[in-house]
């Protein structure tokens, strides 16, 4: 008798990852993008490659960017949507960024119920401020290629440059101290609420929210962060 592959098959994995900015967000997203085949998909990498080839959106992004705000919901809402429904999402993503706001998060829940989607987990890195303010100001990144270094924790060998390909490193405007300050603050007033949005969703038997401790080092956090989302596919296939 012929076997029901697909009772087996893992159903899609659609993670979130939410945290202030400098939890670890993007490094955390990149391993999982390894481990588990899915698209990472940032709003502020989106925004970024905008700004840097100078489109429409990139110019008005660049305004908001600069001062640590954020964007008008309907335009991020609007560019994730287009990209949730691109081949490449069909059995998962890893979003990063989004939903910044409680309309976003609304929106993104309604666009996924309209094509029969849900999400599988909200995976949420806390950091404390005093530590973020820290991790964000020594931030040094290589504009060409993205890769990013620390001042104090993780310093290029040679000062002020790119270890692999020489590029001078530069210091985001968003990372400037008068910038970091609002983002935090963006992110206590407007963000903290989508945790809270996604918790009334968690049942006795399931918890969409999953908090994890970001104040270790990058390894450890994953080896939690990989390990729970073990978890969760395997329950969604139970
Ligand atoms: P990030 O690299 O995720 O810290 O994002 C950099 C900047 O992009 C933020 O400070 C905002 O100005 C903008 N941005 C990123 N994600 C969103 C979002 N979901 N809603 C509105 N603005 C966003």
């Amino acid at each position: 008798m012929p076997v029901n592959v697909s009772a087996f098959m893992p159903a899609e994995l659609n993670l979130v990852l939410v945290g202030p900015p400098g939890a670890g967000k993007g490094t955390q997203a990149s391993r999982l993008v390894k481990d588990f085949s899915l698209p990472f998909i940032s709003v502020g990498d989106i925004l970024r490659a905008n700004v840097k080839e100078g489109t429409e959106l990139g110019v008005k992004a660049k305004e908001y960017m600069d001062k640590g705000e954020l964007l008008p919901d309907d335009l991020v809402v609007d560019l994730i949507t287009e990209r949730l429904k691109q081949p490449d999402a069909k059995e998962g993503f890893i979003l990063d960024g989004f939903p910044r706001t409680v309309p976003q998060a609304e929106a993104l829940e309604k666009g996924l119920t309209v094509s029969g989607r849900k999400l599988t987990a909200v995976i949420v890195i806390e950091v404390p401020d005093e530590d973020l303010i820290e991790r964000l100001s020594g931030r040094r990144v290589n504009p060409t290629t993205g890769r990013t270094y620390h001042i104090k924790y993780d310093p290029p060998k040679h000062e002020g440059v790119d270890d692999i390909d020489g590029t001078k490193l530069i210091q985001r405007d968003d990372d400037k101290p008068e910038t970091i300050a609002n983002r935090l603050k963006v992110y206590h007033d407007q963000t903290s609420p989508v945790i809270g949005f996604y918790e009334r969703q968690n049942t006795e038997n399931k918890a969409l929210v999953r908090r994890i401790d970001g104040t270790r080092e990058p390894d450890e956090v994953y080896r939690h962060i990989r390990a729970l989302v073990a978890t969760v596919r395997l329950e969604d296939t139970l």
